[in-house]
């Protein structure tokens, strides 16, 4: 292992592994040759194990991706730990909490199904973002600069009803999204004058997520 900057934390560091952009648990073995990986500190990737294996979970438990040949694959390992007894609790969380949407953007283009989940979950946008940290670094814009935050969201109506929202949402639709390892993973990204970078990012073909990189004070990225 080489020494290298972490992407997260930013510190310089003596070892330094790769991340996989998505989480390892989603893409599934063998790894995808377009694989993404961008580079982390141990710790870091270390802190970001319970939540991933969280998102594979929620995905996973989701039917409109239950289709998809890594989903089919990927599903025996959330189905098996679910069975066990301690986890009844856990699988339960999933089923009920998570409906799902059909978004079209204000012009018209479909776009996907957003998750909407019945409570806000931070562990889940907490993974979008750190996804977001990983896409802006593959994108080569570096080291998200100090100042600036990194906010995930699940689209719901108030979100699609506001204006600067609308604008992005379009311009996302209108470009051919980056899609990696069997559609696992599509992304597209658009830059904005106002030194935000803004990310539309979809699993498996169908659930969508917006993000947004920018300075704190940027509209876009008020809760
Ligand atoms: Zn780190």
């Amino acid at each position: 292992m080489a020494r290298g900057v972490c992407i997260y934390c930013k510190q310089e560091k003596k070892k330094i592994t790769r991340d996989h952009v998505p989480p390892q648990g989603l893409l599934g073995k063998p790894l995808p040759k377009d694989t993404i990986t961008v580079p982390s500190c141990r710790g870091c990737n270390q802190n970001f194990s319970n939540d991933d294996q969280y998102f594979r979970d929620c995905l996973m438990s989701m039917r409109i991706v239950e289709n998809h040949p890594v989903v089919k694959k990927q599903r025996k390992k959330t189905m098996r730990g679910f069975r066990r007894k301690e986890s009844l609790g856990y699988a339960k969380e999933f089923i009920s909490r998570v409906e799902l949407k059909e978004v079209h953007s204000p012009g018209g283009v479909y776009l996907g199904q957003f998750p909407v989940f019945t409570t806000d979950d931070n562990r889940i946008l907490d993974t979008i973002t750190r996804i977001a940290k990983g896409l802006y670094y593959e994108e080569g814009k570096g080291l998200i600069p100090d100042g600036f935050i990194t906010t995930a969201r699940f689209i719901r109506q108030e979100v699609l009803n506001d204006e600067n929202i609308k604008i992005v949402l379009n311009e996302l639709a209108s470009i051919n999204p980056r899609i990696v390892g069997d559609d696992v993973l599509a992304y597209s990204m658009v830059s904005t004058p106002e030194n935000r970078t803004a990310f539309m990012i979809r699993f498996y073909g169908k659930l969508l997520f917006f993000a947004v990189i920018g300075p704190e004070s940027d509209l876009l990225l008020g809760s």
